[in-house]
């Protein structure tokens, strides 16, 4: 069940001496260089996180071409890695893709990594399926795909995909009318040992939707929260977080680039707190097993 990634380095180091009747002297140095923990959370851009857990992996919202200039692009090195199945992103098990804008989502870019992955699930809102049927999905691929059809407040989508289960709901996007039409998915994951993972998407800083899904927040311990930043800019908006979702921890995504700005507007609520902010980066999630 657990599989701790361990590259051991033998770097044997044989220092031989033979001259003038000196003693011969051998050493062997050996390193161990423990890699990433078996359960961690892998940055990649804007609302982009893989989670891997043991053999399952996850991408959220990996695979997109806009950022208006103000958010994290994945990079092209990590995206060809990404597309290719190398490592870390080789034997992906689930796409998931929180909703259908441009800096969550591209339709071409799913479509190539769907062809390029032929055994990825994909999970995501039916608009976001409605697009990639525009793009091309075949009869075939479209096997694969299980399209989110759900309204707000609706009860939860179960998908299980293998040993994985996911639960989906919809809470509004952010911003309002201007968005009132876009279905933001919300994705509760279950991985090995009660381990829950949840990724917000693009979610409305406004507290009533939030409180609507109570018994949806209540029914799991919630691990990991990956959040938009903007749910940490004040106590109104962090209620939802701590008074409904109440999870173990939290990471902040979506964050744009030019932080330093944004602390401007946001004073010090950005700097407690964890921030995605370097594709690449991680975070150990084995922790929590211990706090119980
Ligand atoms: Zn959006």
């Amino acid at each position: 069940m657990s599989i701790i990634r361990i590259i051991a380095v033998g770097i044997a180091i044989l220092l031989a001496s033979s001259c003038n009747g000196q003693a011969t002297d051998s050493e062997t140095i050996e390193t161990t260089i423990s890699q990433s923990s078996e359960r961690y959370a892998h940055y990649l851009g804007n609302a982009g996180v893989m989670i891997s857990d043991g053999e399952t992996k996850l991408l959220f919202d990996p695979l997109f071409e806009q950022n208006f200039h103000i958010y994290q692009k994945v990079p092209a090195s990590l995206q060809a890695k990404m597309l290719a199945g190398e490592a870390p992103y080789d034997d992906v098990d689930v796409l998931l893709i929180s909703h259908a804008h441009g800096d969550h989502f591209s339709a071409d870019m799913v479509l190539a990594y769907m062809s390029a992955n032929p055994l990825v699930k994909l999970v995501a809102p039916k608009q976001a399926v409605d697009k990639l049927a525009v793009a091309g999905l075949s009869k075939t691929d479209m096997t694969r795909v299980t399209a989110i059809d759900q309204q707000i407040a609706d009860k939860p989508i179960i998908v299980q995909i293998g040993s994985i289960m996911i639960e989906a709901i919809t809470i509004p996007h952010s911003g309002g009318q201007r968005f009132a039409d876009v279905r933001n998915t919300v994705y509760r994951v279950h991985l090995q040992n009660q381990y829950q993972v949840i990724h917000l998407g693009d979610a409305t800083i406004e507290n009533p939707p939030f409180a609507k899904q109570q018994e949806f927040w209540d029914e799991q311990s919630n691990e990991l929260l990956l959040t938009p930043y903007w749910l940490f800019k004040n106590p109104q908006r962090q209620a939802n977080i701590d008074v409904h979702i109440r999870p173990h921890r939290s990471i902040g995504i979506h964050v744009p680039t030019a932080l330093h700005e944004l602390k401007k507007r946001y004073g010090s609520a950005l700097d407690e707190v964890d921030l995605f902010t370097k594709p690449g980066e991680e975070r150990d999630l084995n922790s929590i097993e211990n706090e119980n």
